[in-house]
C-alpha cells in the first residue's frame, strides 16, 4: 500500500475512460500526477489525456493487475464498475477511493435508500420488488402514481415508468425486463438540486454550494449555480453530505441529487460516488473544482476551500449541438469544454459550456 499523502510524481489509476476520467486527468497533471486509465476502447477522451491507457474490461483478471501495479492508488468515474474489481485491486495491494462500502450503496436503489434511512437522511417512501406478485404488493403498498426503477444500472431516466394503476404493476415489472425493481413513491418537488461535496482521508469534510439542475427526458441540460437558497436550506444539504459521507466512511468527492420540496425539506434522489455532471460548473465557478478536489482527496491532500467566486449557468452539448462550438468560443463570457469524442451520437454528452457571471 502507498503512502499517503501521494507526493507529485505518483500515479493515479482511474476506472473508466469517459469525460470525468478525462476532466479528473487534466485535474491530476495539473499537481504533478500521472493518469492511467483502465478502459475498453484504445482510444478514449480520458485516454487521450491520461498517460496510459490499458484496454481491457473492468473485470479483466489481467489489466486490473496492470492497473495495480502501474498505480498507487486507483478511482473510478463510473459507478457500475463490478465490486470484485475492487475486491481484486485491494487483494492486489492498491487501495481503491472512494471504498466498497460507497460504490454497492450507491449501484443499488434499494441498498442506497435502506443506508439513506439508517443514517437519518430523508428519501421518498420506497418498496423493492424481485417478482411480478412482489412488484404488484409493492405498488399497492407505495400507492399509484408511483415510479418502478430497475434496482441496478439505471442512468440518465432509464430503465425506469411510471405506473398509474395498481392493475398495471406487473406488466410495467416485465416491461423493465423483470428484474428486481425499486417501488418510489412521487416526489412531489418545486425544484431539482444536488449537492457536490468530499471527505478527505483525515475526515474533514467541504461542501460546495447548492446546484439547481433541468431535466430533458431523463439528462441533464442546465445547471444553475450557485443555486438562490435561504441559509437554512443550504445547512439542511451540507448536514445531508457530512451524514452520507461519514455515514460510506468515504473518500473523494460525491454528488447527491436532492428533491425540494414544497415545505422547505430536502429528500435524496440519488447518490453518486464519483465526480458529478452537476458539479462541472465549479472548474469556472470556484476557487478549486470538484475534479481537483476528488484528486487532493484520494491522494490524500488537504482538501481546498469550495467556495463561489462566480454565477454559472452550465449547458451540456448533447449530440449535434457541440457543432454550435464556435458560437459559444465567440462569447466573451463563456468557457468551453470539449470532450474530444470521435462521434456525435444524439443525446450523447459531447461537451458543456460554463456561461459565468460576477456572483451576485
Ligand atoms: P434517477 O434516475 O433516479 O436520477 O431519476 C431521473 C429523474 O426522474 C430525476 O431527476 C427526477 O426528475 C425524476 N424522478 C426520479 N425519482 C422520482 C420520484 N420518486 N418522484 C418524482 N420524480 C422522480
Amino acid at each position: 500500500m502507498a503512502a499517503f499523502p501521494l507526493p507529485p510524481g505518483s500515479t493515479i489509476g482511474v476506472l473508466g475512460g469517459g469525460q470525468l476520467g478525462r476532466m479528473l486527468a487534466e485535474a491530476a497533471s495539473r499537481l504533478g500526477f500521472d493518469v492511467v486509465v483502465l478502459e475498453r476502447d484504445a482510444d478514449s477522451p480520458a485516454g487521450r489525456v491520461a498517460v496510459r491507457t490499458l484496454v481491457g474490461a473492468y473485470d479483466d483478471p489481467e489489466a486490473l493487475k496492470a492497473l495495480a501495479e502501474a498505480a498507487d492508488v486507483v478511482t473510478y468515474e463510473f459507478e457500475n464498475v463490478p465490486a470484485a474489481s475492487l475486491d481484486a485491486l485491494a487483494s492486489l495491494g492498491v487501495e481503491v477511493a472512494p471504498g466498497p462500502k460507497a460504490l454497492s450503496a450507491a449501484q443499488d436503489r434499494v441498498d442506497e435508500k435502506t443506508f439513506l434511512g439508517a443514517h437519518g437522511v430523508a428519501t421518498v417512501a420506497f418498496a423493492g420488488a424481485s417478482t411480478p406478485a412482489e412488484a404488484a404488493a409493492a405498488v399497492a403498498k407505495i400507492g399509484v402514481p408511483c415510479l418502478m426503477k430497475t434496482r441496478r444500472e439505471g442512468y440518465d431516466g432509464k430503465g425506469q415508468r411510471w405506473v398509474e394503476h395498481v392493475a398495471d404493476a406487473e406488466a410495467v415489472f416485465a416491461a423493465l425486463g423483470g428484474r428486481p425493481v425499486i417501488v418510489e413513491a412521487p416526489a412531489d418537488f418545486v425544484r431539482e438540486l444536488s449537492v457536490i461535496a468530499a471527505r478527505g482521508r483525515d475526515g474533514a469534510i467541504v461542501a460546495y454550494p447548492l446546484a439547481e439542475n433541468h431535466h430533458e427526458d431523463g439528462i441533464l441540460r442546465r445547471t444553475l449555480a450557485p443555486a438562490k437558497a435561504s441559509p437554512a436550506l443550504s445547512e439542511q444539504a451540507e448536514r445531508i453530505a457530512a451524514k452520507v459521507l461519514a455515514g460510506l466512511e468515504y473518500v473523494g468527492v460525491v454528488g447527491i441529487e436532492l428533491f425540494e420540496l414544497t415545505d422547505g425539506r430536502l429528500l435524496v434522489n440519488e447518490i453518486a460516488p464519483r465526480v458529478h455532471n452537476t458539479g462541472h460548473w465549479t472548474q469556472d465557478g470556484c476557487e478549486v473544482d470538484q475534479f481537483e478536489q476528488h484528486v487532493r482527496a484520494v491522494a490524500g491532500w488537504p482538501l481546498a476551500p469550495a467556495r463561489a467566486i462566480a454565477q454559472v449557468e452550465m449547458l451540456n452539448l448533447l449530440g449535434a449541438e457541440v457543432d454550435a462550438w464556435p458560437k459559444f468560443a465567440a462569447e466573451p463570457e463563456s468557457r468551453l469544454h470539449l470532450y474530444g469524442k470521435r462521434e456525435a451520437k444524439p443525446g450523447r454528452k459531447m461537451g458543456h459550456v460554463n456561461r459565468v457571471k460576477p456572483l451576485r
